[in-house]
């Protein structure tokens, strides 16, 4: 371990690196704890940098065994050396050329950054800062080189050799048990791009010609015996390399694209040029072992990973500080990509509750930042829903507001100006103010303030001027480093929605020919003519903006839109921001009528009958209540987590009695017929039947316990055996134990089903559940040093079960700092993550706001900590500025 009181790096501080390398030659003998790697570097001043400077690389836990230039072995006077770097004091002034052989131990590397071992198979991660731990290096992503990599091991321990690019040798050496194989990348790269794989693994390949008519042999690598479990994912790919050119005109670029799953992974997966390594979670899936969702989500990180090609390698950031310059555009596709694929409400639907979720809860926490940070001491700690999730809802209301066919321009445009180079946000939307001729400066202020801004909105209807004002005001509450804040620019897109249902034909010279009005001063109104009678409005539709709306309108008129409105995603809203009023005012003790949850009730009930099997998988995120921590969200300060635990429950008990008959009847009569088939349409049925399974049980315990029993005993499928467990979960007694030990014996050789049953009982809302969590600590198929199963035991337990993890004991907050003190030692990135749970930490009520405190204290005064933790945990605690 080494603490480094890390230096801040800071935006404004930002030059050009005073070298540059043009071509990286790389030879790799692969040994299990003694792997030698010789890299010999074409470098050369860079014109823009500081003359005279010394030549500074950057490393990481490497040993040195020797160093040359231009083939003259370098005496120890001419260089400096240590395991974070070497330095080269009078580097020549012209080209030269740099042979470095380091020995690095991969077995030992439980960092899973840089080479190490998983499962045996050598693997790489090199995002952010990884490829200093393999060889010294200008590791920074402005530095891009043409990479050749030889790869060398024992044929034995690893047949297959992977590389980036295309492959251009191979062979073994003579009278050895050893073979190689040489890869060329014609693509200049920044070195977070480089990855290599070698190890025992089973193939699946298709063939794809490209728009132009290439060959590329498209490949996934898994573990041997799990070759079938991968066809989901090579379809996926191939579909998303046709929606690329379809979509944006992006063709693939090299003879071959591999993917290699891999079982110890700290992300989701990489998207190394022509080489993408996966978390085997985003790769693996048959019926039998993965859920709707499972399938959806491979579809979605397939896409993402590979549609980098374009949005991140060939145009790479130039500064990690651009990084929602690659990640926030590449969420973007990747959800316009889903969108097309699959419904587009539910999904958009989808995108805002992850997004609510979790970047709406960072935006109001002490991690706060901006979507573009200017300052980080640990790069690892800012891949954040900030920079991902809220990146692409700028790209999202960026095309709102000059249209598609002008965003699509632009985009061409960015690509064409910026192909092979390292960009910035300026360069990415000055390709947009340019086709269009527009001013983006203002818009550009979401990617430099922090915070999710609150609009406030009131209709007032004139009945004798037949007009319609909507009054709109905007603040962004104070965030770490920024006390005031100036106006966004916002895209409201809205309607006028009738109380019978009627069109309204009422016009505002404010809002343009796609029903947007830009919000773009702290207060402004827009008044519609020829309206005859009084209105509701349908405001932010599709959700056109990362904002959170407070609305004048009552339960009765958002019930009106719930059954009315034109907009899908404004229907789901309406429902859901009526539960949310009732939740928390009874979740902060406040009475509140009962007639208010009838008519919610009635209301669903209503939209059930009529509505629900039009759009199955829409019909059951209706009828999804509010979760937990987007209640205390919603309540934002002293939160009784036990309160919001009893007001959701009985608030569903309400429903699923009031519409117990029609909820039976979605139960029975959406059964599965025939095989089972991942696509949107038969996963919407099994979402609704699902939901529908589980309001009942809130309803009436002993009816849904003989149902979810029956489910479980019969499923063909793990969806409907995952869901049915589910419900089993919110039933305590013998039928759940019993359907947790036959789960555990079924599938106990299976580690990504195993990872469900840890997070399930993780879940269990009740007393003991801390205890659970730690016998399953214990079972053979966990492992602290597998992230998977970290997450899916402990990241569950901290992140999803409100009640448990915010014990008012303080119990729960005590364990978690124990883990990830633990987990430090062995990985900090994975500890980092685990950490940042306490995200709401402020807003409990005191005696569990003083309890997270001393757990984050006791963290933070810990000596030897990972500059990953030790950011997180100083950040957790610091005092925030105007609050
Ligand atoms: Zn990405």
């Amino acid at each position: 371990m080494r603490t480094d009181i890390a230096q801040t790096v800071r935006l404004e501080d930002y030059r050009p690196s005073d070298f540059l390398i043009d071509r990286v030659d790389l030879d790799v003998r692969l040994h299990p704890t003694a792997t030698r790697i010789t890299a010999t570097l074409s470098l050369r001043p860079n014109p823009k940098g500081r003359a005279d400077a010394p030549l500074t690389l950057d490393g990481d836990e490497v040993s040195l065994k020797a160093v040359a230039l231009d083939g003259r072995a370098l005496p120890e006077s001419e260089f400096e050396a240590s395991p974070q770097s070497l330095t080269i004091t009078q580097p020549p002034r012209g080209p030269f050329t740099l042979t470095i052989e380091t020995e690095i131990d991969p077995t030992s590397n439980t960092k899973l950054m840089g080479l190490y071992r998983s499962s045996g198979n050598y693997c790489t991660q090199c995002e952010a800062e990884g490829f200093r731990r393999i060889t010294y290096f200008l590791d920074r992503p402005d530095v891009m080189a043409v990479y050749t990599t030889r790869i060398e091991a024992e044929r034995d321990e690893a047949p297959v050799l992977l590389g980036n690019g295309n492959r251009v040798e191979a062979g073994s050496l003579e009278g050895t048990s050893r073979h190689y194989a040489v890869w060329h990348d014609p693509h200049p790269k920044p070195s977070y791009l480089f990855a290599l794989v070698g190890g025992r693994l089973g193939r699946v390949a298709k063939s794809f010609t490209t728009m132009s008519g290439r060959e590329v042999e498209l490949a996934i690598y898994v573990e041997p015996g799990k070759e079938n479990r991968a066809d989901y994912a090579l379809d996926a790919l191939e579909r998303s390399m046709r929606w690329d050119e379809r979509a944006f005109g992006r063709e693939y670029d090299l003879d071959v694209f591999n993917i290699v799953a891999v079982s110890d992974f700290n992300m989701g997966a990489m998207e190394n040029k022509g080489l993408n390594i996966f978390n085997d979670k985003y790769v693996l899936a048959s019926p039998e072992t993965a859920t709707d969702a499972d399938y959806a989500n491979i579809e979605a990180i397939i896409a993402h990973e590979y549609f980098h090609n374009w949005s991140g390698n060939r145009v790479t950031c130039r500064d990690w500080f651009q990084l929602c310059l690659k990640e926030g555009l590449t969420v973007f596709r990747d959800q316009e990509f889903s969108s097309d694929e699959r419904s587009r409400p539910v999904h958009r639907i989808a995108e805002v509750k992850t997004l609510r979720a979790r970047q709406f809860l960072e935006d109001s926490s002490p991690l706060a930042h901006p979507v573009r940070p200017i300052q980080y001491r640990e790069i690892n700690n800012f891949y954040t829903a900030t920079v991902y999730e809220k990146g692409a809802e700028i790209v999202r209301m960026l095309k709102a507001l000059i249209g598609p066919a002008d965003f699509r321009r632009g985009m061409d445009l960015y690509y064409e100006r910026c192909d092979g180079t390292a960009a910035t946000v300026e360069d990415f939307l000055a390709a947009f103010a340019d086709v269009t001729g527009r001013d983006l400066s203002h818009f550009a202020r979401w990617y430099a303030q922090a915070g999710t801004p609150r609009v406030t909105v009131k209709g007032t209807f004139d009945a004798a001027a037949r007009t319609y004002r909507l009054d709109f005001t905007q603040e962004t509450p104070p965030t770490p480093g920024q006390p005031t804040k100036e106006p966004m620019a916002i895209p409201v897109a809205l309607g006028l929605v009738a109380r019978d249902g009627s069109a309204i034909e009422a016009v505002s010279d404010r809002v343009n020919a796609e029903g947007v009005f830009v919000l773009d001063k702290a207060s402004d109104s827009l008044t519609f003519t020829g309206v005859s009678a009084h209105p509701v409005p349908s405001l932010f539709r599709e959700f056109s903006a990362p904002v959170k709306t407070i609305l004048d309108l009552s339960n009765e008129e958002l019930l009106v839109l719930l059954r009315h409105d034109s907009d899908a995603f404004n229907r789901w809203q309406a429902a859901q921001t009526v539960a949310m009023r009732l939740l928390a005012a009874r979740s902060t003790g406040k009475a509140i009528a009962d007639s208010d949850v009838a008519d919610l009730a009635t209301a669903l009930r209503a939209f059930m009958e009529t509505d629900a099997l039009g759009d199955p998988a829409f019909a059951a995120l209706v009828l999804t209540l509010p979760s937990e921590a987007d209640i205390a969200q919603d309540i934002g300060r002293d939160v009784e987590p036990d309160m919001i635990h009893r007001a959701r429950k009985e608030m569903r008990r309400r429903i699923g009695q009031a519409c117990i008959e029609t909820l039976r009847h979605f139960r029975d009569s959406l059964s599965a017929t025939g095989a089972y088939s991942p696509d949107a349409a038969s996963a919407g049925r099994r979402a609704l039947r699902n939901a529908s399974l589980d309001l009942l049980a809130a309803a009436d315990a002993a009816l849904g316990e003989t149902l979810a029993r029956e489910q479980f005993e019969t499923a063909g499928n793990m969806t409907d055996r995952l869901a049915a467990l589910s419900t089993l979960m919110t039933l305590p007694g013998d039928a759940r134990e019993a359907a947790l030990a036959r789960f555990e014996e079924s599938y106990r050789d299976e580690p990504l089903v195993l990872d469900k049953w840890f997070t399930l009982q993780a879940m269990i809302p009740e007393d003991g559940t801390l205890e659970r969590v730690k016998r399953l600590m214990e079972h053979p198929g966990f492992s602290m040093n597998n992230p998977n199963r970290v997450r899916s035991l402990i990241g569950s337990f901290a992140m999803l079960n409100q009640v448990q993890f915010n014990r008012q004991d303080g119990s729960g907050y005590d364990f978690l700092a124990d883990i990830v003190l633990r987990v430090d030692e062995l990985n900090p990135q994975l500890a980092a993550r685990l950490l940042t749970s306490f995200s709401s930490w402020r807003m409990m009520e005191t005696k569990r706001r003083t309890h997270a405190k001393s757990a984050l204290s006791r963290i933070a005064g810990k000596p030897n900590l990972s500059r990953d933790v030790s950011d997180i945990a100083a950040r957790s605690l610091a005092e925030q500025q105007g609050q």
